[in-house]
């Protein structure tokens, strides 16, 4: 995981120079689904900080238990141990599942739909910060994937971003398998411009994975989600 990470962190900062970009425009989400909850303090103790999961069902406890182990007598000797860590949720958003979200993580990555956003914000506990919020994008129209068509994106940001729970920060997307996922980078990029050049104020683009980070990084990305370039090769994927 170590070796991992910081070969990861080390393309990271090979891209942001090339473009001439500077290394706090892009933040690096590490997927840990299906990965446990001691792999994710191994990385905390790398100075890693934002993760990513993408099952309710399997991040709930794994973060219940992450700050457990950060809590226990042994990290507290630790300074790199210490600092909030920020949860991203990655995965498709089911409805009998947004009040845990909701409850547990500091970004949903993947709405795609009003229903999903209400709930999210109507759920979301008193006391807490308003959720960070990515409508995702399905940029190459694939009728088997999540996201929003992007000429559906502006109507949904009009309504998430009515939502007081809801704190809009920008677009998400997956490119599809097999395409040139650069075309896809650009084509959110420009989506992203062409709304904030309508008055929207989105500093957010999610995009980027193992595969194709680098490029992400060159067409503008601030989040990239990497996990098994970090973590290894997952031997299940619900
Ligand atoms: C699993 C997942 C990732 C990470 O994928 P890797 O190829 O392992 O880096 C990124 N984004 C989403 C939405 C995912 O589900």
């Amino acid at each position: 995981m170590a070796d991992g990470l910081r070969e990861v962190q080390g393309r990271i900062g090979g891209a942001i120079r090339a473009v001439g970009r500077s290394p706090g425009e892009v933040t690096l989400v590490a997927v840990s689904k299906t990965f446990p909850a001691r792999a994710v303090c191994a990385a905390v103790a790398c100075g890693q900080r934002h993760f990513g999961e993408s099952y309710a069902q399997e991040a709930v406890p794994k973060i219940a238990e992450v700050e457990a182990l950060l809590a226990a007598p042994e990290a507290a000797m630790d300074d790199n141990l210490h600092g909030p860590l920020v949860w991203h949720f990655i995965g498709p958003i089911q409805s009998n599942k947004t009040r845990e979200i909701s409850a547990h993580f500091d970004w949903v990555h993947g709405i795609d739909r009003e229903k999903i956003a209400r709930r999210l914000s109507e759920q979301r506990p008193d006391g807490m910060p308003p959720l960070n919020a990515c409508i995702q994008v399905n940029i190459s129209s694939e009728a088997s994937k999540g996201g929003v068509a992007p000429d559906e994106v502006a109507a949904l940001a009009g309504l998430v971003s009515r939502l007081p729970r809801l704190k809009l920060r920008g677009l998400m997307s997956i490119p599809k398998p097999g395409a040139d996922p650069r075309s896809s980078f650009r084509e959110l990029k420009k989506l992203r411009d062409e709304l904030n050049a309508q008055g929207w104020a989105l500093d957010t683009l999610s995009m980027g994975m193992s595969g194709d980070f680098e490029l992400a990084i060159e067409e503008g990305a601030t989040i990239i989600r990497v996990g098994s370039a970090i973590f290894g090769n997952r031997n299940y994927d619900k």
